[in-house]
């Protein structure tokens, strides 16, 4: 018994989540319903998981912060927003330009069905919402934005402190504050993969659960859906991220890239919350690319809200799929639109399941194409969500590799870069 426990546990966690992502689909698919029924044992993952975003982003931003100057904080984020905000311009783009080309909807005829309108918060109010009016009611709520700003701003603080006071007691807090981030961090580390163990058991449950209730009806009605986003995230994934960030821009190799975020795409793929995801993320960023946390505490919680590149790519996707339903075709004017709103309406929604369904609505709205559409899509959204959240951790993972490497924040001759460079297989 224990011999088959050490076994089990000696085989890479990677592999044994892997197998239970593919293991629990199967089992979605074949047992169906009851599987229902052990939802609740996934939603514990998602929980545990969710328990751990907003303190390892506190402890981990306030440790980078250490070294950073507000000019350099400065530089970094303007790299850091200016990519995000291109990168999904070029996934809507994209989206739109595989839409067209594969016109998904003809043929469909739509059904009345249920939606829920509700409307995603206007520009002024993502804007004003950064700055929290009490902090620690924005760590309560779990508002990242807001919670990134005030320790952004703490941090800097102390820094300052750090080089100006001559009151040695102020000296020493200071120091406290840092060491205790530091300590907290590397505490949080070791549980998310404490959690991750138990993810095995989550992520088969999860992927049960989803395929139960979609099941294959719903997968063959909108194949040629799904089949549009599969093909746009492709294109985007290894043209945008691999091609040109990580092996033209960043000069390294795409694969070591994959390998080393590849629990953070899986957990996004099984789980559909980039915000959920954010624990496993920066684990990824700190253990395997190897990258200073004075780059990914800040860039990665910030790319879970505001970096949706998977999610605008399905917005432009899913815009051209409207119009074949109901017989008209977009101008190139209605799908400049599409991208501004897109790229907009992702960067004021959070990493949270089914946010772009939600966008939708704004969408459709602004191209007056029927909203009944958003209801229609909505039995095979739980599929497409795990497609639009893992592009979008992938995203902000590429971008914050780029920016570090432009900063000399990344120790490409440490960690997955290294061994893969120099690995058997010769990558
Ligand atoms: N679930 C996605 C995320 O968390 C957002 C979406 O619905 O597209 O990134």
């Amino acid at each position: 018994m224990l011999k088959g426990w050490r076994r089990y546990r000696s085989v890479p966690i990677i592999y044994r989540i892997g197998a239970a992502f593919v293991l629990g689909s199967l089992a979605g698919l074949t047992i169906g319903e009851p599987m229902l029924a052990l939802q609740p044992l996934g939603d514990l993952f998602v929980r545990l998981l969710s328990m751990i975003v907003v303190p390892i982003v506190i402890f981990t931003l306030l440790m980078g912060v250490r070294h950073l100057t507000p000019s350099s904080l400065g530089r970094v984020g303007g790299q850091v927003v200016g990519l995000y905000v291109v990168t999904s311009a070029i996934a809507v783009g994209i989206g739109l330009a595989v839409a067209n080309a594969i016109n998904p909807g003809q043929g469909l005829t739509l059904v009345e069905a249920e939606i829920d309108t509700q409307q995603t918060p206007s520009f002024t109010e993502v804007f004003l919402g950064i700055v929290p009016e009490n902090p620690i009611n924005a760590m309560a709520s779990g508002d990242i934005l807001a919670v990134l700003f005030f320790v952004l701003v703490f941090g800097l603080a102390l820094a300052m402190l750090q080089e100006e006071s001559e009151n040695a007691r102020v000296q020493n807090g200071v120091e406290t504050f840092f060491d205790v981030a530091e300590a907290g961090s590397e505490a949080l580390f070791k549980i998310v993969w404490g959690i991750m163990e138990y993810g095995v058991l989550g992520v088969f449950v999860l992927m049960a659960a989803v395929f139960a209730e979609a099941g294959i009806s719903a997968l063959s009605t909108f194949a040629l859906l799904a089949a549009t986003l599969i093909l746009g995230v492709a294109l985007h994934i290894s043209i945008v991220y691999l091609g040109a960030i990580i092996a033209l821009l960043t000069q390294q190799s795409p694969i070591s890239f994959l390998a080393g975020i590849k629990e953070a795409m899986v957990t996004a793929l099984s789980i559909a919350s980039s915000s959920a995801t954010l624990p496993i993320s920066m684990s990824n960023a700190e253990d395997n690319l190897r990258v200073d946390e004075g780059i990914y505490g800040f860039s990665l919680p910030l790319g879970a809200t505001i970096n949706m590149d998977g999610t605008g790519m399905y917005q432009g996707i899913v815009a051209v799929f409207a119009a074949n339903l109901v017989g008209v075709s977009l101008t190139l004017t209605e799908q400049i639109t599409v991208v501004t709103i897109a790229v907009l309406a992702s960067i004021g929604t959070a990493g949270v399941p089914s946010a772009g369904l939600i966008l939708l609505t704004l969408v459709l709205t602004q191209l007056g194409l029927p909203l009944e559409v958003v209801g229609f899509i909505a039995g095979i959204d739980p599929l497409l969500d795990r497609l639009r959240t893992m592009t979008n951790v992938t995203g902000d993972l590429a971008v914050t590799t780029l920016v570090a490497h432009w900063n000399g924040a990344v120790d490409f001759d440490d960690g997955v870069w290294a061994s893969s460079e120099s690995g058997p297989a010769g990558v």
